[in-house]
């Protein structure tokens, strides 16, 4: 999709003359491009509405501020599509039950758990109940979870009635004075009103304060269907997106957001506990659109670089400044950020920088391309004007120089390079988005 749309902004801006004709043939790209992420045709028709009223032929015919009005627009739009308003949050002091539906593998009992654990280190007390009786192993599953979160658990290897179980464990905790009591549930049945009719029955018994609909981030259109069957029959309060540290770009969310008008509260960033992040609509829709999850990505540097480094790393980017160093730094810090693919994926550009984001080749490439950089003077690596660096590092007898002194190949040299540039690109492009500035910084 990034690649789609910024071919698409190119052409605008390659036309002499920003007219309804040029604005709307970007539109209709732009909105291709959409659909092929999954966005439901609705909401695109939707968008392009929107999108065109917004806009004012006589600013886009200013000249090179078009494509940038676009963008921010589409962006904006988008961004308004995702908010389903304020989601729901449990609070202090009062007892809450917060059930779990969503089809099968879809991540729920993974869910629950980070659920559980996330609100467990902010001081609540919680528990988890497993009524999911149709999956051999489900309760075992849960289990084994809430042992490693040390989270106190309910369910039954023996009983079959989910909603009996769902009764009993509730009012157990709810006697226990626990503060958030989590129900997962099944997501499969041999017939799917079944399921439907057992969700029903177990939210009566157990009354939640909250039903929270888990749904994977690689769905496609399917989202809206499966998210409005969920509605239609318990009700949905909020929205979990999960595996969002794959290759889904999250189109299908999106619709399931429009569907049930639903916020969505997290996101799932990986099979572990802690890989679990509020959600924010304005880095979700930067990812959408190819542009690289800017402000998770700064969350994450704020974790490990020191602060009064992290002020001037942030006033570059925002500045849409990628000197080479920075590059350099990032790698350093990559290697002490843990899972490795995660933070790669957030960069623009660095997933395919990294050979497709394994762990093992990340590292391998990791080190080429640092050993490239050591051979590089400070002008090369501190330059803040990339495309002049990039001039100069195009030079036979520097890029001999370095080739050489890393004992590296000139295939290395050019890969480097071209992501490099393709990279500092996309940070250019931030710039014009509008994104936080010392956001991250200022929230600790
Ligand atoms: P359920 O059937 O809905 O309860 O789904 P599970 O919780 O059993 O999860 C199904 C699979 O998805 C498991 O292998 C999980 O480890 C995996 N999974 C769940 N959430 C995430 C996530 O955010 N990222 C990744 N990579 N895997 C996830
Ligand atoms: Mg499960």
């Amino acid at each position: 999709l990034g690649a789609r749309l910024s071919g698409a902004l190119v052409k605008m801006s390659k036309s002499s003359k920003v007219d309804q004709d040029v604005v709307d043939a970007c539109l209709k790209e732009i909105c291709t491009a959409l659909l092929q992420a999954d966005v439901n045709v609705r909401l695109v028709k939707q968008l392009q509405t929107n999108v065109k009223m917004s806009l004012n032929l006589e600013d886009l015919q200013s000249g090179f501020n078009a494509q940038r009005i676009l963008q921010k627009s589409v962006f904006q739009e988008l961004t308004r599509l995702m908010d389903g308003g304020k989601p729901w949050v449990p609070k202090k002091g009062k007892q809450s039950v917060v059930m779990f539906v969503g089809l099968q593998g879809n991540g729920k009992t993974t869910t629950c758990t980070k659920y559980a654990y996330h609100y467990k280190r902010k001081g609540f007390k919680v528990a988890m109940v497993c009524a999911d009786t149709f999956r051999a192993g489900a309760f075992d599953q849960l289990k084994q979870n809430a042992t490693k979160a040390r989270v106190p658990f309910f369910g039954s290897h023996t009983e079959t009635d989910p909603v009996k179980i769902a009764e009993e464990g509730v009012e157990r905790f709810r006697t226990e004075k626990v503060d958030i009591i989590i129900v997962d549930t099944s997501g499969r049945h041999k017939q799917e009103s079944a399921l439907f009719e057992e969700m029903r029955n177990i939210s009566e018994v157990v009354q939640p304060n909250n039903v929270i609909y888990v749904m994977d981030g690689a769905m496609g259109q399917a989202a809206h269907d499966q998210a409005l069957a969920f509605r239609d029959t318990v009700d949905v309060g909020s929205i979990i997106v999960t595996k969002m540290d794959g290759h889904a770009k999250g189109g299908g969310a999106l619709s399931a957001v429009a569907a049930t008008r639903s916020p969505v509260c997290f996101i799932g960033t990986g099979e572990h506990m802690d890989e679990f992040e509020p959600f924010e609509a304005e880095s979700f829709v930067s990812r959408l659109l190819g542009l690289g999850d800017f402000k998770g990505l700064m969350n994450k540097i704020t974790d490990v670089i020191p602060e009064e480094a992290q002020e001037e790393m942030m006033e570059k980017l925002s500045q849409g400044s990628f000197p080479l160093r920075f590059l350099y730094d990032q790698f350093t810090n990559i290697q002490e950020m843990g899972p490795m693919s995660q933070v790669m994926s957030m960069l623009p550009g660095m997933a395919n920088m990294m050979g497709g984001g394994r762990d093992k080749e990340s590292a391998a490439n990791i080190k080429k391309y640092m050993t490239l950089m050591d051979s590089m003077t400070t002008k090369e690596l501190d330059n803040p004007d990339t495309e002049k660096n990039m001039k100069m590092l195009s030079e036979t007898s520097r890029i001999n120089r370095i080739v050489r002194g890393a004992g590296r190949q000139y295939r290395d040299m050019y890969e480097l390079i071209t992501q490099y540039k393709m990279m500092a690109k996309m940070v250019g492009k931030m710039k014009q988005m509008k994104l936080p500035k010392k956001g991250p910084v200022n929230a600790r």
